[in-house]
């Protein structure tokens, strides 16, 4: 039996599937990171990993096929090498493809954890049979991938669909990214926890904005509108240049209760895009949830 190997190298897990050729996971297992040990001590628990699995990909009388793999950081597509980690210090340039494909004699995809995450949901979630599609994944920071024409779009340099910096406020706050007023610094969930502070004049988080909104607390309500309004903003840009079908909006912010987040977004959207681009266009919420990453790397395997 043909099977695949998905691997997500996330900032504080390590998680890899084993998953049939059409991509149903058959076996998966998780890893601590170690958050300073850089690429050496990632190389390993990935190497771990990847023994359990081809053991019992072996087991069942199978061998893999290819390797997926999504970084938690920028990656050089064509040459297989994560640039960086934001979170961990330590993988710049790491030639992860190549070391793995050394060391294990299987063919590997390296690619961002956003384009994973947009492969897996066209794959197997949300976006399932649609071929112009906007994955947004909005956490403590703002994430995204483009699937245009049935493919992903990666640009010149794999930076397309960085919807997190795409500059909603010329005048905002400072960006992750050094620059100003990007809709990662104004909508994602450490924005809203920092615009809420402000808002109630003490210190809450993303998660305390939402449920006092839900409470009826008007300063709270005021932020998520502001938010939301930036965040229609953001996407509208995306929607004027890409005209996609669906926007499926995963992370931490989608599990916000629809009437706080979701539908106001929607109401929001036309007032930034065309007309006829927003009546055709749906906005859904991420369906693949906490298995995004490792299915999403499955569905590079696939690629
Ligand atoms: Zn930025």
């Amino acid at each position: 039996m043909e099977t695949l190997i998905g691997i997500d190298v996330g900032n504080t897990n390590l998680t890899g599937a084993l998953a049939t050729a059409d991509g149903k996971p058959l076996h998966k297992t998780r890893r601590q990171s170690d958050r300073f040990g850089g690429a050496a001590a990632g190389l390993r628990l990935i190497g771990e990993i990847l023994t359990e699995l081809q053991e019992r990909a072996k087991r069942e009388g199978g061998y893999v096929r290819r390797i997926g793999v999504g970084f938690g950081g920028p990656v050089d597509f064509p040459r297989g090498l994560a640039l960086l980690s934001h979170q961990n210090p330590g993988w710049e340039n790491t030639p992860l493809r190549d070391e793995l494909q050394k060391r294990f004699g299987v063919p590997v995809v390296v690619d961002n954890d956003a384009n994973a995450g947009t492969l897996g949901e066209w794959r197997f979630g949300a976006g399932r049979g649609v071929d112009e599609l906007l994955y947004v994944n909005i956490g403590t920071g703002i994430g995204g991938g483009v699937i245009a024409n049935g493919q992903l779009v990666r640009g010149a340099q794999n930076l397309a669909g960085e919807i997190g910096h795409i500059i909603v406020r010329r005048d905002g706050p400072v960006c992750t990214c050094r620059k100003r007023g990007c809709l990662e610094a104004c909508a994602a969930g450490a924005a809203i926890g920092r615009r809420g502070s402000e808002a109630l004049g003490r210190p809450v988080d993303g998660k305390e904005v939402f449920a006092l909104a839900g409470k009826g607390d008007p300063a709270a309500q005021g932020v998520l509108r502001d938010v939301i309004e930036d965040l229609a903003h953001g996407l509208g840009i995306a929607v004027g240049l890409l005209n996609p079908a669906l926007i499926i909006i995963g992370g931490g912010l989608s599990e916000a209760p629809p009437p706080l987040f979701l539908d106001p977004l929607r109401r929001a959207l036309p007032r930034y895009c065309l007309d006829a681009a927003a009546a055709k266009l749906r906005v859904e919420r991420a369906q693949l949830g906490y298995d995004a990453g490792v299915m999403g790397a499955v569905a590079l395997a696939m690629s």
